[in-house]
């Protein structure tokens, strides 16, 4: 049966792309190596040093995020090297088969994909590599596949406690933009991230905002690069020119969303995301499910990812629901494929669309036959009627404006 009105896109991104984005994006293409292009160039390199939370460089590619991590990994290690990741899920088993395939030597700590990293254990590790053979400690901010943050900030303090020199390199992916994250505070030297999440425009941005302690070490490794070489972008970015074609509509979006966020500002951005994914997980509690991440302290404020009840199938409940309501929620994905769906809450994203979609989880599960108990809707609804922390600074920030 055709659908009418919109399509619900609840997927962990990528999220649904503002009208101002779109409208942004919709310009004749212009010359990329004329004057106008440059002040776009500039203008969307300051205004993402904003959102990073850096005064550093801002590297733009063409590109996906894993593109992103690759130029995080060439540039700044060798062959050989040993780097600590940790298994918080999907993607960050994807970034270490990545550094694996770059005859980098992974120690890989292991997880049970619901938890984020856990910094005491990181410490530990780093306080007996008296040899400092660690190059890198490698994480994802928020591990898209399961729905946990991992503290950045408390592995960094992890790195001074112990005198670690080993880079810190950090996947934002999912996080850069709708969750509090600080590059030069938290002494990140890598911080990977793209365009299709937080910055709600389509995927084809790649970033990595550098330390110089970064732009150092890509100056002795020895990892062959060409295109994602940071040196050959940041001479010509310097003037607002890239070395080879740019995404040019795609930075006009990213104008746009920079604008957006802006206008919001960034603690407010931060606390409407927590608000909604506090309302979420009080509809899925109140159902009766599970939520994967199993630390409070590390709830995603992007997404929720549910556990089926045993019997049920993730992906055939997902059907159900894009069958019955229009509407895309995430699928489960390597360890917990078919076992976990992903409610993306984050970025164009405000308390009726979630409400929304939470609407359509109950109908679907109602509908699939799912064992639940109805009602998690109007508990989500009080939920976000209650003048929780983040709501009172959300409002303070209103009322500043
Ligand atoms: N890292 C995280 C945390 C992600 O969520 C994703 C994609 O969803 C990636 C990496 C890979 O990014 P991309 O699919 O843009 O290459």
């Amino acid at each position: 049966m055709p659908h009418q009105g919109r399509h619900f896109l609840h997927i962990p991104g990528p999220s649904p792309i503002p009208d101002r984005v779109l409208r942004a994006m919709d310009m004749p293409i212009i010359d990329h190596r004329s004057a106008q292009f440059a002040e776009l160039a500039k203008a969307v390199f300051r205004g993402s040093q904003t959102i990073f939370q850096t005064t550093g460089p801002v590297i733009i590619f063409p590109s996906s995020g894993t593109g992103a991590w690759e130029a995080a990994i060439v540039n700044t290690l060798s062959p050989g090297d040993k780097v600590l990741m940790v298994e918080t899920g999907h993607f960050a088993t994807l970034w270490r088969n990545m550094a694996v395939r770059w005859g980098i030597d992974v120690e890989f700590m292991p997880g049970d994909w619901r938890h984020g990293a856990d910094p005491a254990a990181i410490e530990a590790r780093l306080a007996q590599d008296s040899s400092h053979a660690i190059k890198a400690v490698m994480v994802v901010h928020n591990e898209t596949s399961t729905g946990a943050t991992s503290r950045v900030n408390e592995i960094r303090t992890a790195l001074d406690k112990t005198g670690h020199p080993a880079l810190l390199l950090v996947d934002t992916i999912s996080s850069l933009g709708s969750i509090d994250y600080r590059h030069d505070e938290w002494k990140v030297d890598v911080t990977v991230s793209c365009s299709q999440k937080g910055f709600m425009l389509p995927p084809g941005l790649g970033f990595n905002a550098i330390s110089e302690k970064a732009r150092a070490a890509a100056k002795t490794s020895k990892m062959p690069r060409s295109y994602w070489d940071w040196e050959e972008m940041l001479k010509p970015n310097a003037n607002g020119f890239f070395p080879y074609t740019p995404a040019t509509n795609l930075l006009y979006g990213l104008r746009e969303s920079i604008t957006m966020l802006m206008e919001e500002g960034l603690e407010s951005v931060f606390a409407r995301h927590k608000r909604l994914a506090a309302a979420a997980r009080a509809a899925v509690t109140h159902w009766g499910l599970e939520v994967l991440c199993q630390n409070p302290a590390e709830y995603s404020p992007v997404l929720t990812a549910v556990l089926m009840p045993p019997g049920h199938d993730a992906d055939q409940f997902r059907k159900v629901v894009l069958e019955t309501s229009n509407m895309s929620l995430g699928s489960g994905l390597g360890k917990v494929a078919g076992k976990v769906f992903r409610i993306g809450h984050l970025g164009e994203c405000n308390e009726l669309t979630l409400l929304g979609a939470l609407s359509g989880v109950e109908m679907g599960l109602a509908k699939a036959g799912i064992p639940h108990r109805s009602g998690g809707v109007e508990v989500a609804i009080k939920t976000l009627e209650e003048p929780t922390l983040a709501n009172a600074q959300s409002h303070l920030k209103v009322v500043k404006n």
